[in-house]
């Protein structure tokens, strides 16, 4: 099997796994008082912790949540609950996941401007355009750090430096799932109020991701209840989830660089195929090693998508959560519209290796010449 689908989600490393375990054992609730109690509780400890020194923040400004999905709506919504009273502009950009899109929609319904900045084109969303965009009646500026579907990168941190440094008052959210852990962060750096965090994409299970909230501060919860996570996210924590969260980031420890070189020369060697192959265009260059865009000229992504399959090779049509819908992302990074139809997503794991793209181009030539011929 040639799994190049990691931008949806990645196989459990086997950490995680071994930590899931030792998580459902150690199975006292982490808010009881008993000693089973305190055992779950250190081991969640033990996993902020690491979560923390993984993006150079302190332990208390981590918060467990089901992933970034809930992650960015407790930002966003905590954002205009603590501030969308006095001031109404959110500014983000029009390629942001839905996690960030769909609440910043409601957002706008309920009476906010929002201002959605496209990328040039050169695939990019300059630290001047953000800031210009930005106005004394800015509460949230959201910008994601690594786009889903083409994996271009965005200068976020020049452009939320440029922002506290004019609008201190302005609290800055970074969508970083398809960045963590893949590029070095720091959320220092990234001058980010407020990070969201998966796991699932990170060789960790589903449903665990955690949310970054500068301790300068406080936000009103989404959910209610046992005020379990500092108020800010009741309910028990699924501390088997958590351990497995924490155990993939403590393996990935030190190899970030390492694994952006490899990463690197698979998508170089990707690219090269690509343009060696003849009918295939590649969709962005120059963003995360991990993701590329690519179409084939003539041949629908999801006909593609299945035939690939049919051969144990795995890659989305556009971004898995589109659920092959014509991706409006794709569009915005100038990708013209006779190829749209034709996109497929290339996403690399820190695994992924040559040979695995020489089985990939050689079942797409087959699949140039045979789906060619039926068309015919
Ligand atoms: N943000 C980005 C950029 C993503 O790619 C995804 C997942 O596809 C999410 C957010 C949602 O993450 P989760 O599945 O943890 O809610």
């Amino acid at each position: 099997m040639i799994y190049l689908d990691n931008a949806a989600t990645t196989k459990p490393c086997k950490e995680a796994v071994t930590a899931v375990v030792n998580g459902l054992e150690t199975f006292g609730n982490p808010s009881s008082l008993h000693s089973l109690g305190l055992d779950a509780e250190t081991l969640v400890t033990q996993q902020r912790e690491i979560i923390a020194n993984a993006i150079g923040a302190q332990p208390k400004e981590i918060y467990f949540t089901s992933g970034a999905t809930e992650s960015s709506n407790t930002a966003i919504f905590g954002a205009y609950a603590a501030h969308g009273k006095r001031k109404h502009r959110i500014v983000t950009t029009t390629v942001e996941h839905p996690s960030v899109a769909r609440p910043i929609e409601k957002l706008e319904k309920l009476g906010c401007e929002v201002i959605r900045l496209s990328p040039d084109e050169n695939g990019q969303i300059t630290p001047k355009a953000v800031l210009d965009a930005v106005n004394d009646d800015t509460f949230l500026v959201s910008i994601m750090l690594v786009n889903n579907e083409t994996g271009a990168v965005f200068d976020v941190p020049s452009a939320f430096s440029m922002i506290k440094k004019k609008y201190p008052q302005t609290l800055t959210h970074c969508d970083c799932v398809q960045g963590f852990m893949k590029l070095p962060i720091s959320a220092k750096k990234l001058c980010a109020d407020m990070i969201s965090l998966s796991g699932h994409k990170i060789y960790a299970p589903k449903g665990i991701g955690a949310l970054y909230l500068t301790s300068k501060i406080h936000l009103p919860p989404l959910l209610l209840g046992g005020g379990q996570e500092k108020g800010l996210r009741s309910g028990t924590e699924s501390v088997p989830l958590i351990c497995g969260f924490g155990a993939a980031v403590k393996a990935l420890l030190g190899r970030v660089d390492e694994n952006f070189k490899n990463a690197k020369a698979v998508q170089d060697y990707l690219v090269q195929k690509c343009s060696e192959n003849g009918g295939m265009t590649v969709n962005f260059i120059g963003g995360s090693p991990y993701i590329t865009s690519i179409a084939v000229e003539g041949l629908k992504s999801e006909v593609l998508l299945h035939f690939l399959e049919k051969k144990d090779i795995f890659v989305s049509s556009g971004s898995a959560c589109s659920k092959g819908k014509k991706s409006s992302v794709i569009k915005e990074f100038r990708v013209p519209d006779a190829l749209s139809d034709s996109v497929l997503r290339i996403s690399i794991s820190a695994e992924t290796t040559t040979q695995d793209i020489d089985a990939l181009m050689s079942a797409i030539s087959e699949a140039q010449g045979s789906l060619a011929r039926i068309k015919k």
